[in-house]
């Protein structure tokens, strides 16, 4: 009934009365409230002598604090609390630390961020470069079968994506069956795979990752080799330009 009588306008916030006074202006109760809630607070020191303390004598010339010290306060964090005023997750602090001390000084010492994420990818472990000849989706191919994520069945189906790994040929999609095996594409891969002219046995290893044993360029070969065979082989739709 009381909010019917005052209308919609100040449904939520109640008026406010002091002396007698109905008071319905929003700043003027803010300020009013302002002025109590300070006064309760206020203590009058105007007469008051202040405490006579004694000036400290002793001091700490040095103090000396090891990564060690900061990675045990940090790792004993609480990462139920708040984040601080520096709004660094106390979380990522603890899980961090550890990672963060195992870089090299002069990374950690990076003068601005771009210069962190530069030195950081440059000391990251460099691929071989054979992994970057052929065709981009000569290359993109080659790696999502390198990284167990192609569209051979085997790999849907180890991801729940298909009902069955079985290749159109009866026997499971693997990596060794289709670049080896499989009948379907015997005329691809004598052309591209069984010509390669490299002193050690082809293996889905070697085809994958090459070897060590070789030279850059007999890797380059069979990278681009694999990568013609896969193309030529028609197996998966053209998605990439
Ligand atoms: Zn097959």
């Amino acid at each position: 009934m009381v909010k019917s009588l005052f209308g919609r306008q100040h449904k939520e916030i109640p008026l406010l009365k002091v002396n007698d006074e109905l008071i319905d202006d929003r700043e003027k109760m803010a300020d009013i409230f302002n002025v109590y809630f300070s006064d309760q607070s206020n203590i009058d020191d105007s007469n008051v002598q202040l405490p006579n303390l004694e000036k400290f004598t002793s001091e700490l010339t040095t103090i000396e604090i090891t990564e060690k010290d900061v990675e045990d306060i940090l790792l004993n964090l609480d990462t139920s609390k708040a984040i601080g005023p520096d709004c660094v997750s106390p979380r990522l602090l603890k899980e961090a630390i550890k990672s963060w001390n195992s870089q090299t000084n002069e990374l950690q010492n990076s003068p601005s961020l771009l210069a962190f994420k530069n030195n950081f990818r440059s000391n990251r472990e460099i691929k071989p470069v054979f992994y970057y000849c052929g065709s981009r989706s000569g290359q993109i191919y080659h790696a999502r079968i390198r990284m167990n994520c192609s569209g051979l069945n085997k790999h849907l189906y180890d991801r729940n994506l298909i009902q069955s790994p079985k290749c159109v040929c009866g026997d499971p999609e693997t990596t060794d069956h289709y670049l080896l095996k499989c009948k379907i594409f015997n005329v691809p891969r004598q052309r591209h795979i069984h010509n390669l002219q490299i002193p050690i046995k082809i293996s889905t290893n070697v085809l994958l990752f090459g070897s060590d044993r070789l030279t850059v360029e007999q890797n380059i070969l069979i990278f681009k080799a694999v990568q013609n065979f896969i193309i030529s082989s028609n197996r998966f739709t053209s998605t990439i330009k």
